[in-house]
């Protein structure tokens, strides 16, 4: 948690006030904008050699470093090799071209009919609520993303609910970014209100790493529209190490489900992170602590400058057999590939 002096103050979230000490943080948002954004301060904080840093700043310089405080504190200092660490340290090893990986893996390009919207799968839509994320996984498929374009105006938003009130297959609305609850309260009460007013739709799903590395984030604001709803919610959260989750990130997990959310995880499997038994069974048993499931392990997107983290399939069929030996089998995820053009995500 951050310690210093905030310039904007919140209280604890209304549903706890009553039963928990008072305590003030500094809003989400305040968090937000204080993310660590210069690799040279990265490496400084986590009390890394100083040869780190022309290989941040050559990362950094390819997709910019962001890395707010409340998950830089779960990270050891002096250990490059720390798994937090490693999914958010730019490397110089991201401007090595690898045969395969480019800028758009999964080919969403493609699947574009609207500004923000992608629609690759029967029956559920995708829509892109914000361009922005609190962290920037150096792994993200979408790291190339061009978000600019697809950044839509409330104008197009009214296009995009049109589309979906035109198709009565579609049963569920994805959010997704960026990270979707980086938007504001405001502006997500806006479209999940007239999400839920398109009789034909179920389900609203959020994918989103923001409970994770914020957690103050799911505060009493998004606790108001997430439960005003009719539209059964299923949050998918974003976590690939065991260490990701500390006691406020539980505490984060309970509000949402207190708020009738269901919450699922994936993680992508990523050399040097999670790629042993051991760290995916922490994993597992960490997430079912924090009354989540763990959902899908990915292997890695081709994306450009994520070599470095991929997994071969046979090491990861192997991970996944291992985990079987040692864990009940609603924690064991499944292991799946996301191929451009499929009817859904391929199991390996
Ligand atoms: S979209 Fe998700 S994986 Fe990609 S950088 Fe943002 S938080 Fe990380």
């Amino acid at each position: 948690m951050i310690t210093r002096s905030p310039a904007v103050l919140q209280r604890a979230p209304a549903r706890e006030a009553d039963t928990e000490p008072l305590t003030v943080t500094p809003a989400w948002q305040t968090q937000l904008a204080r993310a660590i954004r210069d690799p040279r301060e990265l490496c400084r904080r986590l009390r890394l050699d100083p040869a780190w840093v022309p290989g941040a700043e050559a990362g950094h310089a390819l997709f910019e470093v962001r890395v707010p405080e409340a998950f830089l504190t779960r990270m050891r200092p002096g250990d490059p090799a720390d798994p937090l660490l490693r999914q958010v340290l730019p490397l110089i090893d991201e401007a090595a071209p690898a045969p395969g990986y480019v800028a758009d893996p999964l080919a969403e390009a493609e699947h574009t009919p609207q500004r923000g919207l992608i629609h690759k799968y029967a029956g559920r839509v995708l829509l892109i609520a914000s361009p922005a994320c609190a962290v920037n996984c150096r792994y993200c498929f979408r790291r190339h993303f061009p978000y600019a374009e697809n950044s839509p105006s409330r104008a197009q938003w009214e296009r995009t609910l049109d589309y979906l009130r035109d198709d009565a297959s579609i049963r569920e609305a994805i959010l997704s970014g960026g990270d979707p609850l980086a938007a504001s309260d405001r502006q997500l009460a806006w479209l999940v209100e007239r999400l839920g007013a398109i009789p034909h739709l179920k389900r609203l799903r959020i994918h989103t790493r923001l409970p994770v590395v914020i957690p103050d984030r799911i505060d009493g604001a998004l606790l108001d529209w997430l439960t005003a709803t009719r539209l059964q919610t299923v949050v998918v959260l974003h976590i690939n190490h065991a260490n990701e989750i500390d006691d406020a990130v539980i505490a984060a997990c309970q509000r949402l489900q207190r708020a009738g959310a269901t919450l699922l995880n994936q993680s992508v499997l990523l050399r040097g992170v999670n790629d042993s038994v051991d760290a995916l069974a922490d994993l597992s048993e960490r997430l079912f602590e924090a009354g989540v499931l763990p959902y899908y392990l990915h292997v890695l997107d081709p994306v450009a400058g994520a070599a470095h983290f991929d997994v071969p399939d046979d090491e990861a069929r192997e991970r996944v057999a291992g985990l079987r030996e040692v864990l009940p089998g609603f924690l064991v995820p499944r292991l799946v590939r996301e191929i451009p053009g499929e009817a859904s995500k391929t199991p390996l």
